[in-house]
């Protein structure tokens, strides 16, 4: 096992990873930029390295930089999180390159996955089923056009290199396609530096179920159940919950088990994610996250099992550990994502953090960096607090997070914690008329 694990990221995932490591015995090092000085994962970590200006592309994305922190810290691991470098092929390499083990999958699984096309194309050789739509990139207007009128309008456009729901554009019909085709090729060319596109017909009564996989890298996996994102804005993720209100014990089966036989035959590494649109009783494989994420928490809450150990004990060449038949589904889990945001515009509302209490209680959890006094700098992502509720039911889970998010205190500066309630309280009434509680 590992002495020392270099966290390369910051906020709740940091502190997230640095919680797991502590629990095992392992120290900690942090990596911070000359912004987060004062950041709670700084804090806690057994030592820490500034390693650049605030700007991520100098600090949290400089490879050079935190390769140094490990040597200079003697780090036996590095654990990327999410977002950042999570999903980098090239610091994989240069991670294990410079004799750190990488806690994640192999690069090459990690390229394969980060271009779209080819993770279809393996999906499809695996046996998943996919989206309809173009086999790879789509160069011209016209293809489009072509693609539309066979597989049926309305279709999606979406970048090659894809994440956070940028580059995507709905095309209706003909008429639309020359506009969305080349803002979606602006967008994702802006985003990811490669203006590359592909098009699926467009699910619009879907629902985003995701697979949770574990792979030890020879052979073995397992899967830990599904992960209901379906509640988004603009293509991404505001509020999750496990197990899926959607599916039945059938479907639930067959698509952890094409998950797991899938990990299996890739001989996949480590911790991750394979993302299906559930629409009409089918299962269509849209991609595959080789990292945790950030909703991993309500997997831990319905299973018990704790994700970044896991992760940890298989990078150190540790077995599984872990079979089918230990994974039991208990109860229900919702976890609402908590922006720094104002809950109506959604524009970021950084700053000085006067007042902190979160919510506590029996099955709630908060993964957040925020302390009182902290100013929450403007350079990274806003989500700043994760509340993770837990219980034995789906209504009890609604019950407990309208009164978490009641308690929740976060003082002198805005968060979507009023969007979420008013998100909660319309389930709320939803299911009190379906009971008959109320008219
Ligand atoms: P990203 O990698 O940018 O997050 P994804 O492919 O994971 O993109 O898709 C993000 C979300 O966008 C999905 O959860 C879903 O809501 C929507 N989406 C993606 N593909 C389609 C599609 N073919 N039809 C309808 N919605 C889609």
């Amino acid at each position: 096992m590992f002495d020392k694990v270099l966290i390369a990221n910051r906020g709740e995932i940091a502190l997230r990873i640095h919680r797991a490591c502590r629990e095992m015995g392992i120290q900690t090092v942090a990596v911070h930029s000359t912004a987060d000085s004062d950041a709670m994962h700084v804090r806690l970590a057994d030592e820490s390295v500034c390693i650049g200006p605030p700007p991520a592309r100098d600090s949290y994305l400089n490879i050079p930089s935190i390769l140094s922190a490990a040597t200079i810290a003697g780090a036996d691991a590095i654990h990327p999180g999410y977002g950042f470098l999570s999903e980098n092929a090239r610091f994989a390499e240069a991670v294990e390159a410079h004799g750190f083990t990488f806690i994640g999958p192999t690069p090459d699984h990690i390229r394969m996955m980060g271009d779209k096309i080819v993770a279809k194309q393996t999906a499809h050789e695996l046996g998943l089923p996919l989206v309809p739509g173009s086999p790879g990139p789509v160069g011209s207007l016209e293809e489009i056009v072509a693609l539309g009128e066979k597989i049926g309008w309305p279709v999606l456009i979406k970048a090659v290199a894809g994440g956070g729901g940028r580059g995507m554009k709905v095309v209706d019909g003909p008429a639309d396609a020359a506009e969305a085709f080349s803002l979606a090729r602006t967008e994702a060319k802006a985003a990811f530096s490669n203006d590359s596109v592909y098009v699926e017909k467009y699910l619009g009564a879907r629902r985003h179920i995701e697979i949770q996989v574990l792979g030890d890298g020879r052979g073995e996996g397992i899967h830990l159940g599904e992960r209901d994102c379906s509640l988004q804005r603009r293509h991404q993720k505001v509020l999750e919950e496990a197990p899926s209100p959607a599916l039945n014990a059938e479907q639930r089966q067959r698509i952890g088990e094409l998950a797991a036989a899938a990990v299996r035959r890739l001989k996949y590494r480590g911790a991750g994610t394979l993302e299906f649109l559930f629409q009409d009783g089918e299962f269509y494989f849209i991609e595959m996250n080789t990292r945790l994420q950030v909703e991993h928490p309500i997997t831990e809450a319905v299973t018990g099992i704790d994700l970044v150990r896991e992760q940890i004990r298989i990078a150190a060449g540790g077995p599984l550990g872990l079979s089918q038949k230990d994974i039991v589904i208990q109860g229900h889990a919702i976890e609402c994502r908590i922006n720094a945001e104002n809950p109506e515009t959604f524009i970021p509302s950084p700053g000085k953090v006067i007042d902190y209490h979160p919510p506590g209680g029996l099955g709630v959890r908060v993964d957040s960096g925020l302390y009182a006094g902290y100013s929450i700098p403007p350079f990274y992502d806003s989500m700043v607090a994760k509340l993770i509720v837990s219980g034995p039911s789906r209504n009890e889970c609604l019950m407990r997070l309208r009164r978490s998010l009641e308690e929740f205190v976060i003082g002198g500066i805005e968060t979507t914690i009023p969007l979420h309630q008013k998100i909660i309280q319309q389930h709320i009434h939803w299911l009190e008329r379906l009971v008959g509680l109320k008219k």
